[in-house]
C-alpha cells in the first residue's frame, strides 16, 4: 500500500452494492490508503424509487445504511451515512410527473424530515440538500430555496451538519447567513463539489490538484471528496474511489502537511464532531 501516516477521509461519495462496484470500491479506497468515508445516498430515482410521500425515501436511506455497515467491515477507520433529498428531484417531479412546484417542495421537505429522523436516532451523521446547479424557472428556484432552508431548519434543530449540492460558486454567504439565522453554525454547512475557494459554507473540495492546491494555500478549513457515483452506466464520469488517498499522498509530497491535517483531522472534527484519529483502530491494508 501507499504509506500514509494520517487518516484519509472522502467527504462525499456514493456506494451502490446492488448495481455498482459497492464494496470493491471500498477495497480500492483502503488499498490506496483511505480510512474514513461519508457515504451519501444516491438520488432516489436512480434506485428506482418514485416517491409519493416522505416515507418512500426510507428504502433509499436503508440501502445507504447497509452500504455503510459493509464499508465498516473493510475500513481501518469508519464510514458514516449522510442522508437527504437530491435537489434535481424537483425537476423530475415537475417535468416528468406533472407536479406543481409547491407539491414537489412538500414532498422533498417530507423526505428531508424522514432523513432527519435517522439523524435524531443516531443512525446518520448529517443531512444532504441543496438547489439545482442548472437553469430553472423562478418558481422552481424559489421552491428549491424553500427546501434548502427547510434542511437548514432541521439541521439547526438537531445541531447536525448539512451537505449542500448547489450551483458552482465561490460566494455562498447568503446560504451561510440563512443557516446562522436559524441557529446552525455556518461551518456546519458544507458545499459539496466545491472549488478551492469559497466564502460562506465549508468547502468539500473536489479532489483535482489545482483546486486542492488553492484550498491548501488559502489555509481555511476544507474537506476533500470524489463524488464517486458508483454507476455502472457512467464509468469514469467522476473521480474514482482511490483519488482522495492519492491526492493526500501528492499534497504531502508537495509539503502541504498542514492542509492534510486540516482536511482529514481538524475540519472533520469541527464540522461533524467526528474523531478520525481515535476511530483509526483497524489494520491498514
Ligand atoms: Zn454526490
Amino acid at each position: 500500500m501507499d504509506e500514509l501516516d494520517t487518516p484519509v477521509l472522502d467527504d462525499h461519495l456514493h456506494l451502490d452494492p446492488r448495481r455498482g462496484r459497492g464494496m470493491a470500491a471500498v477495497e480500492d479506497f483502503v488499498r490506496a490508503g483511505g480510512t474514513h468515508l461519508l457515504v451519501v445516498n444516491k438520488p432516489s430515482w436512480h434506485l428506482g424509487v418514485e416517491a409519493d410521500a416522505g416515507v418512500d425515501f426510507r428504502s433509499v436511506f436503508e440501502e445507504t445504511l447497509a452500504a455503510v455497515e459493509g464499508a465498516n467491515e473493510l475500513l481501518p477507520g469508519r464510514a458514516w451515512p449522510v442522508l437527504g433529498v437530491h435537489p434535481g428531484l424537483i425537476t423530475r417531479l415537475t417535468d416528468e410527473r406533472g407536479m406543481e412546484p409547491s407539491e414537489a417542495r412538500e414532498l422533498m421537505c417530507e423526505g428531508l424530515d424522514a432523513a432527519a429522523g435517522y439523524v435524531r436516532d443516531g443512525r446518520a451523521l448529517a443531512l444532504k440538500s441543496g438547489r439545482p446547479h442548472y437553469d430553472v424557472s423562478e418558481a422552481i428556484w424559489d421552491a428549491s430555496n424553500d427546501v434548502l432552508r427547510h434542511a437548514l431548519d432541521r439541521g439547526a434543530a438537531l445541531d447536525c451538519p448539512v451537505q449542500l449540492h448547489t450551483e458552482a460558486s465561490e460566494d455562498l454567504i447568503e446560504i451561510a447567513e440563512w443557516a446562522e439565522a436559524r441557529g446552525l453554525a455556518r461551518e456546519k454547512v458544507v458545499k459539496h463539489y466545491a472549488g478551492g475557494r469559497l466564502a460562506g459554507p465549508t468547502p468539500s473540495v473536489i479532489s483535482r490538484r489545482e483546486e486542492l492546491a488553492r484550498a491548501a494555500e488559502r489555509g481555511e478549513p476544507f474537506l476533500m471528496e470524489t463524488d464517486f457515483i458508483d454507476d455502472p452506466d457512467r464509468p469514469g464520469a467522476v473521480l474514482g474511489p482511490k483519488t482522495v488517498p492519492r491526492r493526500v499522498g501528492w499534497l504531502l509530497e508537495e509539503g502541504y502537511d498542514e492542509a492534510v491535517r486540516n482536511a482529514h483531522v481538524e475540519t472533520p472534527r469541527r464540522v461533524y464532531g467526528i474523531d478520525t484519529v481515535g476511530t483509526l483502530t483497524g489494520q491498514r491494508a
